[in-house]
């Protein structure tokens, strides 16, 4: 078999912060598998190839993570090379790891290109630093996608909540409210800064910034939506958007 499947990373958005490397693969491809997160301006230079759309959309999916796996076997078995383009990096909250383990099971060879993460890339852009001698020495990602509340919820909200620090979250939208109010009642400074980034690296983005007490209600009144980056702590002091 000479099919191989590349997990290739689009970074956060437009194509200054796409790798040469991902450029490259891209350009030998057969099939591109794809979704909406590389963003316009990726999505509109892909060359013409057989492209197959999985977006998911608003938490619905066009297609289950299982049909995009087997997708990428299908081609890979007839001897293709298939390229599934992944915003950011494929690793970091893009089930690149769950893809990878698919495709080893069927035997078939997978080649990773890591791309720039949106969750380092996207509060850098607009001037905030996720470490900073001054403010962090430590920093972790979290995917907002869970309800805190739920029982059996895969993080330790306490030890977040005290652990120092910055925090950045992804696919955080939704539970902006559960998030926030989870971390205040395990004992976190309600007066924390806080960041929501929308579409950054976008013709259209936009940053909200508030404290872990009010940037949920901010927004709601200005209507925040996905794909954002929410970033709490003090690297948020250092947004200064006039001198950017
Ligand atoms: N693997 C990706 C993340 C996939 S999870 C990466 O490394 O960037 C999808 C989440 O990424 C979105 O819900 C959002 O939180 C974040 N995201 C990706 N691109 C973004 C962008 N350009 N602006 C803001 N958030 C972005």
């Amino acid at each position: 078999m000479t099919g191989k499947v590349y997990l290739v990373g689009s970074g956060p958005g437009g194509l200054g912060l796409m790798t040469f490397r991902a450029r490259e693969i891209i350009d030998k491809a057969d099939v591109i598998i794809y979704d909406q997160l590389p963003g316009e301006e990726i999505l509109s230079s892909l060359p013409d190839v057989l492209k197959i759309d999985v977006g998911k959309f608003g938490g619905k999916h066009t297609k289950k993570q299982d049909e995009i796996e087997l997708l990428m076997v299908k081609y890979a078995k007839e001897n293709k090379t298939v390229i599934r383009l992944k915003g950011g990096d494929p690793f970091l909250f893009g089930r690149g790891g769950e893809e990878m383990e698919t495709l080893r099971k069927y035997g078939i060879k997978v080649e990773m290109v890591p791309g720039v993460t949106s969750a380092i890339a996207v509060p850098e852009c607009v001037g905030i630093p996720v470490t900073h001698r001054k403010f962090a020495s430590q920093v972790t990602f979290l995917t907002g996608h869970e309800d805190p509340n739920k029982e059996e919820s895969a993080i330790n909200w306490r030890w977040l909540a005290e652990s120092p620090g910055t925090i950045v979250i992804l696919m955080g939208v939704k539970n902006l409210l559960n998030i926030t109010k989870a971390l205040i009642d395990n004992g976190m400074d309600k007066n924390k800064p806080v960041a929501i980034i929308e579409r950054g690296l976008r013709p259209d983005q936009r940053v909200t910034t508030g404290t872990l007490e009010t940037i949920s209600s901010l927004a709601t009144e200005t209507g925040v939506k996905a794909p954002a980056i929410i970033v709490i702590g003090g690297v948020v002091t250092l947004f200064e958007p006039s001198l950017i």
